[in-house]
């Protein structure tokens, strides 16, 4: 993996040209595939994220059918998620002193920094320029027909400018905290994420099945990668952080649910997120467009954040692939038109859940009616993980 992160361009490269028709800032899901869609559509686009790939990222690492299904219509899915992946197909929900199993249509479990080094890869092959190492912000000037974006690397900048430029940089939007034009709503008492890839071979978490163990100060997901590494990815409440390691904290969370812990989870390397449950007020704005997490979150119970951030990426390459040439704020009411599409089933049905998992006394009511009446679990299920019909989907642009 060394060898190819060196051929990623780096932010002392001089020789890189200062204008572009796109640059996509942050390389996760949404930012890697809307730069490789752009520039299979013929613009020059360059990619830019602050860390050094292979990286992180706070993850259950779940693809559900809605994220599989987009990646096969571009015939990507056995690239990025071919051999260093597992299949899924039940979900194992711990709860209230009960335990429920339920199906789940297949999906597959990947580990974030091997998916999406491959994701950046296939931008790369698509001749995305990629720039790693490089954490950016857009400028507040305006120019009359570019936005200029700067990076900072060991005390240097360099700016560039570009006709469209993307934010894809995840929750924290550093890269947009000089515009005044994208206010952000956090929820006061939003949970925060942890995670770690945990070194476990045992056989108490088959690769076929995804287990969420609930209990009072947050949700744990456990999910297989391989044969001897697991993802294991929390939101938690953030006053339990205070004063607590985030490894304490998961662990809590297992003993709590009379769960036994996984192996090497306390020695593991753990990370963290923002405040979860944050939304800006607009997604677009002045030649500037935000997607993936950036444009809102959605709670990830069933593989919801990637899936949500590949449907963007495909439906918003047309219409930045139009403003490149001819931008007008039009465009930016399309896309946020279109965002709101994607985005509003799951987030009703999401926030829904995440009130229910909250209440000890509402979980335990809602794990007793599932377990007596599975068909609510499996609607649930698939109104979450299932595709939308095609003919849904060709109208947002996805398919
Ligand atoms: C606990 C938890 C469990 C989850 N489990 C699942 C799951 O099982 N399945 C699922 O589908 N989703 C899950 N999600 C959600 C999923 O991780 C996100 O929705 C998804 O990663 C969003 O992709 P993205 O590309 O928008 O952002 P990210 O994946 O966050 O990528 C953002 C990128 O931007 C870069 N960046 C940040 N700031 C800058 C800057 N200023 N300049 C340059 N680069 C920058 C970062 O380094 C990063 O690479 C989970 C989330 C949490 C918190």
């Amino acid at each position: 993996m060394n060898a190819i992160e060196t051929s990623f361009a780096s932010p002392n490269d001089s020789g890189l040209p200062n204008e572009w028709d796109v640059i996509v800032i942050g390389a996760g899901p949404a930012g890697s595939l809307t730069a490789r869609q752009l520039a299979l559509a013929g613009q020059e686009v360059l990619l830019l994220d602050a860390k050094a790939f292979p990286r992180d990222k706070v993850c259950g690492g779940y693809l559900n059918p809605r994220a599989v299904r987009v990646l096969e219509s571009i015939d990507l899915l056995s690239k990025v998620a071919g051999e260093n992946c597992s299949v899924t197909c039940e979900i194992e929900l711990i709860a209230s002193g009960q335990r429920a199993r339920f199906s789940l249509p297949p999906g597959r479990v990947i580990g974030r920094p091997t998916f999406d080094l491959a994701l950046v890869q296939s931008a790369q092959a698509a001749g995305v320029t990629v720039m790693t190492g490089a954490p950016a912000v857009v400028e507040a000037s305006q120019h009359y027909s570019s936005r200029t974006v700067t990076v900072t690397h060991n005390n240097t900048r360099q700016s560039y400018r570009a006709r469209i430029v993307v934010c894809a940089d995840g929750l924290a939007r550093t890269s947009i905290r000089h515009l005044t034009e994208f206010p952000i709503d956090t929820v006061p008492d939003s949970r925060v994420g942890i995670g770690a890839i945990v070194n476990d071979d045992s056989e108490r978490w088959p690769a076929s099945e995804i287990t969420m163990v609930v209990a009072r100060h947050g949700y744990v997901g456990i999910s297989r990668i391989n044969d001897t590494q697991l993802n294991v990815a929390a939101a938690v409440e953030p006053t339990a952080l205070a004063h607590t390691a985030p490894a304490e904290i998961a662990a809590q969370v297992f003993m709590d649910a009379g769960v036994p812990l996984p192996k090497n989870l306390k020695s593991a390397t753990w990370r963290g997120t923002p405040p979860l449950t944050s939304n800006p007020r607009h997604v677009a704005s002045q030649r500037v467009f935000l997607v993936g997490d950036a444009a809102g979150y959605v709670e990830p119970f069933t593989g919801e954040g990637m899936s949500a951030a590949f449907e963007s990426a495909m439906a918003i390459t047309p219409i930045i692939a139009q403003a490149v040439h001819d931008w007008a704020p039009a465009r930016g009411q399309q896309w946020q038109e279109t965002h709101r599409r994607i985005i509003r089933n799951r987030g009703t049905t999401c926030r829904k859940l995440a009130w229910v998992l909250r209440r000890p006394w509402a979980t335990s009511l809602a794990m007793t009616a599932c377990r007596t009446m599975p068909a609510i679990a499996a609607r649930v299920i698939a109104n979450t993980t299932q595709s939308l019909p095609a003919s849904s989907l060709k109208v947002a642009g996805i398919l």
